[in-house]
């Protein structure tokens, strides 16, 4: 570098200016991306992804018979008719992705094996600086925004959860992680421990049972399973008769909904019949004297941490069949052979897959800067999870736990859509979320309360994560899908939570 060339021209020489940049190519970054270019046309954008190729969730895991456990005309957009069945693969969904970027021409968009490194505000010039690296880890381009779009999700996509057991390093056998899968795991013939009972268990137990020689799932605590059939009556019906898919999937997703918001209020209001209810659900897959306790009585209500959702109760199935045992107990420690449980007795295995779950990352890792000063997100308070106080020009697409992520994607590109539009017409370029000043004195309370919703990987970092302050319903990710449809579009953008400049 010549002597004479200041920092500047540097990051001058590397640096691409664009209205607004969308951190992440999952789900949310690629629906965030449509919303931006169809409500607001005139604005430049750039989708900034640390991989080499959209999907995120869908592209990073690839255990077998990965797959949702929403149904996808509730997990799709409301823009983009779902036509498969309700709960679809992995593949599916980057397909269905894939048909996303194509038709809406988004793909010149997307930066790929571009990470996000740090972001720093400006005031001064009402833009965010934000640095990359490419897949090397060298610097990459950096970029310059006015609004930045958090997509990056909520987990660690490289580095997953994974106890540090005792003994690990004795195990003779193969210890992968589902989030590590890759080609050369093989299960043929093979005696299987399956660590975890969630989703992701639920998921790779039956895809593996005819082929390993057994399976089992080793538990600490039961979890609830909701067993249905792979199909939607609804759709099936309307197809029959004629009916379009746009307007297919406009109904079937209400209906899901309405649905899903019956038993979101009954899980807490008579949590008993609901579980009756899914236990006829699993007995009509499992066998009419299928045995409940000890494995699959959870301690908690429903909902509390998300029912698995199994499709065509293929897990039971396997039960049934004697493919798959389920076993309620603790790790002592791994052996050469397999794992000595907490009870005295040991499992013996030849392939070990963790379904542990996730290290939660806030912000996908970048660190953040505002005028100078860093930002501590875990002293932040958020404004409804999607704005942060203090922080300017930015708001985090956090999905809904309890009913599928994505409706708050397309509930907050309606949003961001309408704030840009709404600062264009007061011509400011800066907004700030101010903490109300009524004189209250506000706790600052963690992110979510543990009976609302207290899956392990959030309670385990839920320190972390930006702050609920106090009990004021709009300083807070409420998880309710129903109530936020209502109120989101209705936020007054001229309200006390916006300062403008
Ligand atoms: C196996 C599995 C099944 C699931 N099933 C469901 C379901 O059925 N229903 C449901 O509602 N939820 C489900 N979830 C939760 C799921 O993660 C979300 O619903 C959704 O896919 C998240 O989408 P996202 O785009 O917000 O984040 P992600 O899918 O995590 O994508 C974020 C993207 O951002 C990129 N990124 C992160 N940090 C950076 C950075 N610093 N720089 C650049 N790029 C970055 C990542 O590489 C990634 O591509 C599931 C999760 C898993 C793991």
């Amino acid at each position: 570098m010549s002597e004479a060339l200041g920092m500047a021209d540097v990051v001058s020489s590397h640096c691409e200016d664009v209205d607004v940049l969308i951190a992440g190519a999952g789900i949310s970054g690629i629906g965030s991306a449509y919303h931006l270019r169809t409500q607001c046309p005139g604005k430049s954008f750039v989708i900034l992804e640390a991989q080499d190729g959209f999907g995120g969730t869908w592209r990073t895991h690839t255990y077998p018979g990965v797959r949702s456990d929403s149904d996808l005309y509730t997990f799709g957009y409301r823009f983009k008719p779902w036509v498969g069945p309700p709960i679809a693969t992995a593949q599916a969904i980057r397909d269905y992705l894939d048909e996303v970027i194509a038709e809406n021409d988004l793909d010149g968009a997307i930066r790929y094996r571009t990470r996000i490194t740090r972001c720093s505000w400006d005031s001064a010039e009402r833009k965010w600086t934000v640095e990359t690296t490419g897949p090397d880890g060298a610097p990459g381009t950096t970029y310059r925004c006015n609004f930045l779009w958090m997509c990056q999700g909520y987990y660690d996509h490289d580095n997953p959860y994974l106890p540090d057991w005792p003994g690990k390093e004795d195990f003779r056998g193969q210890l992968i992680h589902a989030q590590k899968w890759h080609d050369g795991v093989d299960y043929r013939g093979k005696r299987v421990v399956v660590i975890g009972s969630g989703a992701t268990a639920a998921t790779v137990i039956p895809a593996m049972a005819d082929e390993a020689a057994h399976v089992t799932m080793l538990q600490r605590s039961p979890t609830y399973f909701f067993c249905y059939p792979n199909v939607s009556d609804l759709a099936d019906r309307l197809r029959l008769i004629g009916v379009d898919e746009a307007t297919i999937h406009r109904c079937v997703r209400l209906d899901y909904l309405h649905n899903l918001k019956t038993l979101d209020r009954r899980s807490m209001e008579e949590p008993d019949a609901v579980f009756d209810e899914f236990k006829q659900m699993i007995r009509l897959y499992a066998g009419e004297d299928f045995e409940f306790a000890p494995h699959f009585t959870p301690s908690y209500r429903p909902w509390q941490q998300r029912v698995a959702f199994i499709p065509d109760g293929d897990l039971f199935v396997k039960i049934r069949e004697g493919k798959v045992s389920a076993v309620t107990d603790q790790i002592e420690r791994f052996t050469a052979d397999g794992i000595l449980l907490k009870s005295g007795e040991e499992l013996k295995a030849d392939l070990v897959v963790a379904a542990t779950g996730f290290n939660l990352s806030v912000m996908g890792g970048i660190e953040f800067a505002v005028d100078g000063a860093a930002v501590d997100w875990s002293r932040t308070p958020t404004y409804r999870g999607m704005m942060f106080a203090g922080v300017p020009n930015l708001l985090w697409v956090f999905g809904y736990f309890r009913a599928a992520w994505t409706l708050r994607v397309d509930l907050l590109g309606d949003f961001v859509s309408r704030l840009l539009h709404y600062m264009d017409k007061v011509g400011k370029r800066q907004v700030t979320i101010v903490p109300p000043t009524d004189g209250a004195n506000d706790e600052l309370l963690p992110w979510i309360e543990d009976d609302n919703f207290n899956p392990g990987y959030l309670m385990r970092d839920l320190d972390k994560l930006p702050k609920r302050l106090g009990d004021r319903p709009e300083w807070r990710h409420t998880q309710n899908y129903w109530r936020e449809a209502e109120e989101i579009p209705a936020i007054a953008l001229d309200g006390p939570e916006f300062s403008y400049r």
